[in-house]
């Protein structure tokens, strides 16, 4: 037996880690589960609904934690609430490990493990677990949606008796989860849809959702991937090729979606203020990497601009703005993390630390920062925008 804790989010966080659905299997697994009252409610999720499924509702954040030996977050806890938790505690959540390695340092000091979501090793047993597949998504869905809505045109070419309206021209930069389901949306609203990458593995998948893809294709762009999936910081005269294919091509576009990220460093900058100036009027730009510094350089975080007719969107946490379905894929990314944390004959919390997701996620233990990426030795550049997940 094992008891889970599950504090409610701050109020910018309308996403939980637990739903009705989770809860019921993971009190089958072996859990008791204390949930604050009201946790879920922004998702959607009653607190009836978790009572039904097994779990306590409790009146306090310190109540759902104080015994846990697993505390479920979204984002990194308060370090006044990680107080109330047990120093043999695990603290499972999306902690955010790039940024305030300060505060980050002052919660491992408090005792638990930290987990953090964010830095699953993108293997297929660990597909299940991906909360950055999860969300990021669901924020590409959310990119184009809101562009749509704001933008003064229709995104589908209509033939009517009136006249031929053109279709919309959308650009997506940055092929990943988070660009892939981007341009599956905007080809489903009927747009004309080219994407650009540097990873040459992206070029089929693009073609395959309907869309052209474009990129500078030179030897460096063979090689620009790293064997965990992710893309490497490219050389400065790649930079230089790239920015003059996409400046021409910019400026023919209406909305560009950008999410171009480079694990543990700032954002690749893509997009210049010149290049916003040479955009059409009524053009619309959403920068998902924003939080990370962004791809566009005058998007700024949590702000919607507009410079010469052009709107730069930088909302944050747009996986936030569909929380029913993010917080229910969000709880069964954490599921499956829970169950490779607990014996299956003995039904309490068994740790496999050898294991290469726990290897993988492991950011602190015993009061200790201990991941590799984090430590000394290979400390990344400093994030320099601060927001909430996407
Ligand atoms: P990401 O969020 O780190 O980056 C988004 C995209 O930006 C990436 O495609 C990256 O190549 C691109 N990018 C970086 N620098 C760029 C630049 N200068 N110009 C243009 N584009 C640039 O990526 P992600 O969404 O996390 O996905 C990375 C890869 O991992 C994908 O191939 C994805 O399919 C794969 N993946 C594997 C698993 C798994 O096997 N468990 C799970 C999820 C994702």
């Amino acid at each position: 037996m094992f008891i889970i804790g599950v504090p409610a989010e701050g109020g910018d966080e309308p996403r939980i880690g637990l739903s009705p659905e989770t809860a019921k299997k993971l009190i089958k697994a072996g859990a008791t589960i204390k949930i604050r009252s009201g946790a879920g409610a922004r998702s959607h999720f009653a607190d009836a609904d978790y009572q039904a499924a097994g779990a306590s509702i409790v009146k306090s954040d310190a109540e759902a934690v104080t015994d846990a030996d697993i505390v479920l977050t979204v984002r990194r806890p308060s370090a006044a609430l990680a107080k109330a938790i047990k120093k043999s505690a695990l603290i499972v959540g999306m902690l955010d490990p790039y940024s305030d390695a300060e505060g980050l340092s002052g919660l491992a000091k408090t005792g638990p493990s930290l987990f953090a979501m964010e830095l699953m090793p993108r293997i297929s047993r660990a597909q299940s677990m991906d909360v950055l597949s999860s969300q990021s998504n669901l924020a590409g869905y959310k990119a184009v949606v809101d562009a749509a809505a704001l933008f003064s045109r229709a995104l589908p070419m209509m033939m009517t008796a009136a006249g031929t309206i053109p279709a919309a021209r959308v650009f997506v930069m940055g092929v990943g989860v988070a660009g892939l389901q981007a341009i599956a949306t905007a080809r489903r609203l009927g747009a004309i849809v080219t994407a650009t990458d540097v990873r040459p593995a992206v070029k089929e998948q693009v073609a395959s959702l309907g869309a052209k893809f474009i990129a500078v294709e030179d030897e460096e762009f063979k090689q620009a991937e790293t064997s965990g999936g992710y893309a490497k910081e490219m050389s400065e005269a790649y930079k230089q090729k790239q920015a003059a294919l996409i400046a021409e091509h910019v400026k023919n576009q209406d909305i560009v979606i950008t999410t171009a990220l480079i694990q543990g460093r700032p954002a690749p900058k893509l997009i210049s203020k010149e290049m916003i100036e040479s955009m059409r009027p009524g053009s619309i730009i959403v920068d998902l990497a924003v939080e990370r510094g962004g791809n566009a350089e005058l998007a700024k975080p949590g702000q919607v601009v507009e410079h010469n007719g052009v709107t730069i969107m930088g909302k944050l946490n747009l996986p936030g703005l569909v929380p029913d379905n993010a917080s229910s894929l969000y709880a069964r990314n954490l599921f499956a993390f829970v169950e490779l944390l607990v014996g299956k004959e003995s039904k309490a919390v068994e740790i496999p630390w050898d294991d290469d997701i726990i290897k993988g996620t492991l950011i602190a233990r015993d009061g200790a920062i201990v991941h590799t990426m984090l430590g000394s030795a290979a400390k990344p550049a400093p994030v320099p925008a601060k927001g909430s997940k996407s």
